[in-house]
Parts: structure tokens; sequence; C-alpha cells
């Protein structure tokens, strides 16, 4: 019989590759025999070794033979030569013998055929232990690979009766520095940090995760379909080295550009400031759509998006 508590403590153990393994799923594995923990793992860094990997691993270097021991694993195990070898042949050559699955794996080179290759090699595995938490973990990266789209986390501060603002567009201020902490956790993980211009022009915000571990530095994309920024905003004059924000990208239409040749060559000189050899801001044009996309990509996509237009 499976035991819940042990998928949870995998899904538990997978949220500690937050904001380090994207664009790959957090995965965690739990090896257990007879209700005794042998082993546990985690997907700790994208290009670094899976869950599975890990737990084997941890189970080995602690002593235990791991032979006829059931493998909880939040995620349908990998049977495709990626960055690193299948993870179904590592749980079948340590003679694992029965595979406790959260979710199938939605991504097209796996689909199934994890479950189907530890079924061929006599491994028991059922699929679906925890089947929600364990979706939920995976929910981006599902987002990616089945629609191509990013996953997009929308924030705002609102109060009890619903209004975001006064009529006047004078009150500030009503969240605290405890969800504005959480809004610089969030963008310390994430690949982007977007707003309308409008934000820019009433808030002038800096887009930075401050005071808070940065595990990776957001792209701060404005949407401003007219080309009304301020030439003086926070976040371009942020762009010079030290402030800590990461690039900035302005989704504009290409009338915009046409209709306001002064404003985008000014903006095009402080764009084209170079730090670190690297360009640290980017304006571009209605094909940012297709850019966006890339929204929950690596960096290195994004620099080469940034790169190509
Ligand atoms: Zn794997």
């Amino acid at each position: 019989m499976s035991d819940p508590r042990h998928m949870k403590r995998a899904i538990t153990l997978a949220r500690r590759g937050e904001g380090k393994v994207e664009p790959n799923p957090m995965v965690g594995c739990v090896l257990v025999r007879d209700g005794k923990v042998l082993g546990e793992g985690w997907h700790r860094v994208f290009g670094g070794p899976h869950a599975e990997i890990e737990a084997l691993r941890a189970a080995a270097k602690a002593g235990p033979d791991v032979r006829g021991c059931d493998a909880y694993v939040s995620l349908e195990p990998c049977c495709h030569h990626g960055k690193t070898p299948p993870c179904t042949e590592a749980l079948i050559d340590a003679g694992v013998a029965r595979v406790l699955v959260g979710v199938a794996d939605p991504f097209a080179q796996v689909a199934g055929r994890g479950i189907a290759a530890l079924r061929d090699a006599g491994v028991q595995v059922e699929v679906g232990i925890e089947h929600e938490a364990a979706s939920d973990l995976i929910a981006p990266f599902a987002r990616r690979v089945t629609a191509g789209r990013p996953w997009v986390i929308a924030k705002w501060a609102q109060p009890l009766d619903g209004r975001i603002a006064t009529a006047t567009g004078q009150s500030r201020w009503i969240s605290n520095d405890a969800s504005r902490r959480q809004v610089h956790q969030l963008r310390a993980r994430v690949d982007a940090v977007m707003v309308g211009v409008g934000t820019v022009i009433a808030d002038d915000p800096q887009l930075t995760a401050r005071d808070v571990r940065r595990l990776r530095v957001a792209r701060r994309v404005v949407v401003d379909p007219s080309l009304r920024i301020p030439l003086d905003a926070t976040l371009l004059r942020s762009l010079d080295a030290g402030h800590g924000g990461g690039p900035v990208m302005i989704a504009t239409a290409q009338d915009a550009i046409d209709a306001h040749a002064a404003t985008v060559s000014r903006l095009q000189a402080r764009c084209c400031r170079c730090a670190g050899g690297r360009r640290r801001a980017c304006l571009i044009s209605s094909r940012c759509w297709r850019i966006c996309r890339a929204v929950t990509m690596r960096r290195t996509c994004w620099s080469r998006a940034v790169r190509n237009c």
C-alpha cells in the first residue's frame, strides 16, 4: 500500500529547487522500505542530477541496500537521455521494486514512456499519489511544454472592499511589510517582471528584488504600445551597474517607434549602454509577443531574444 506521507515529503523536498531548476520542473524523491526512509533527494539545480539519482546516492552514502524498496517520486521518472542519463534505468539497476508516481510527465519525450519502461522491467508502478499537489508543483513546466506559453503570476494589493485605488488615485501602501517581502521573494525567482507603462508613470517602480536572497535576476518588461515611458524613469536609471536591476525590455508598437523618433533615439542611446559587455536594455517592437512567450525559458534564451530584436 502506498503512503501519502512519503509523497508529501517528496513534494516538500522538490520545492527546495524552486528558482534554481527552471525551466526544468521541481522534483523530489524518497526511497522507503518497511516504513523506513533509506534516502531522499531533489533536483537541486538546472543541469544537475535528477531527484531519483540524488536519492539513490544519499541511500548509498548512508549504507543501506535499496534492493526491493519503494521509490516515491513526485513526477514520472525520465526515460530519455537529456543532460543526464534516464532515471528509469537507474531505478531498475538499483533493484527498486515499486515506483509511486505523483503525476505523469506532460513532456512529449516522456509522457508515459517512463512508466512503461519501468513496468516492462518488472517494476510495479502506481500513478496519482497526492496527484493535485504533485500537479501544482509542475504547473509552470506543464504550461510551457504543453502550450508553449509562460506561467504568469498576477499580483495586486486589494482591500476587503475589492477596490485597488481611490477615485483620485492618491491612495498608496495598502500592502504591508510582509506582503511586500513576498513580492520581492517572487521577483527573486522569476525570469521576468512585467508592468504596463501606466504603472511606470504612476509609481515609478524599480521592479528589482530587494532585501531577499536572489535566485535569478528578472528581466523588467514594460508594455508600452504608445511609447509613453518617461526617459527619467527609475527603472531606466537603474540600468547602470550596481543597482542590481535586470535588463529592461520595452514592448511597443512599430507605429510608436515611427512616430517618436526622438524618444526612440534617446532610449536607444540609454538602452545600448553596456554593463559587463552585455546589452542591458532593449527596445522591442510588436514582435514582442514572440519574445514574451520565452518568459519561462532560460536566461540564455532571453539573452538570445534580446540580441535578435
Ligand atoms: Zn530523470
